[in-house]
């Protein structure tokens, strides 16, 4: 997705959010990341996509706590990275992070060493081609030209969702409970995380995220 500057467009967060969704939900990420907060009806559709949500905490380093959100299908992989980022300090990511974090989110080994040794290395794919990824592909990657279509194909799921889903009127008292939301507020209640900001702003513009998403 492309980067973003400025002032994120909730809209754009959004339709990314429902694009790792369905790439996540189709296998061709293992896991994916939220670093910003979304509306409680994009968990729910995260989930209805089949997909297992959390949150995770992770602790600023000025501090400050920040949640992000993490869903895969595989209940016992986001397990196996709750257990490992859970309550740990953000920092600059470095070479076995990078790794890691590479495995994760289904991001080709190539790219991974490269991006490690040279995060500017200039690739060939085209602009639009790049900005399908959430990772940078290293030059001549084998891997990344076999994921563009399917990067490509889910995109164009998830605008269809979120246009389905913005479309839907919604009348107040009528809305059924958002599950996601509900699991995760006991799950931030049990573990007594419900004072964080970033949770309950309304808006994501104010959250202390960088608005990225992997
Ligand atoms: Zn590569």
């Amino acid at each position: 997705m492309p980067e973003m500057h400025g002032k994120p467009d909730i809209t754009a967060l959004e339709e990314e959010a429902i694009y790792l969704g369905v790439l996540t939900a189709r296998g061709i990420k293992p896991l994916s990341r939220l670093e910003y907060e979304v509306a409680p009806e994009i968990l729910d559709l995260l989930q209805d996509l089949g997909l297992a949500v959390t949150s995770v905490t992770r602790v600023a380093q000025n501090g400050a706590r920040v949640i992000h959100w993490v869903f895969g299908r595989d209940s016992e992989l986001l397990e196996r990275y709750v257990s490992e980022f859970d309550g740990t300090i953000l920092l600059e990511r470095d070479a076995p992070t990078i790794r890691t974090e590479a495995r994760y989110f289904g991001f080709p080994t190539c790219c991974a060493e490269t991006y490690i040794r040279d995060p500017h290395a200039a690739n060939s794919l085209t602009p639009e081609e790049q900005a399908l990824l959430f990772h940078r592909a290293c030059p001549g990657c084998v891997e990344t030209p076999r994921l563009i279509p399917l990067y490509r194909s889910a995109l164009e799921e998830a605008r269809r969702l979120h246009r389905k889903l913005r479309e839907r009127p919604v009348q107040a008292g009528t809305r059924r409970a958002p599950a996601a939301s509900e699991a995760a507020n006991s799950r931030i209640r049990s573990t007594g995380r419900s004072s964080s900001p970033s949770l309950t702003s309304a808006d994501p513009t104010t959250t202390p995220s960088a608005m990225r998403a992997t």
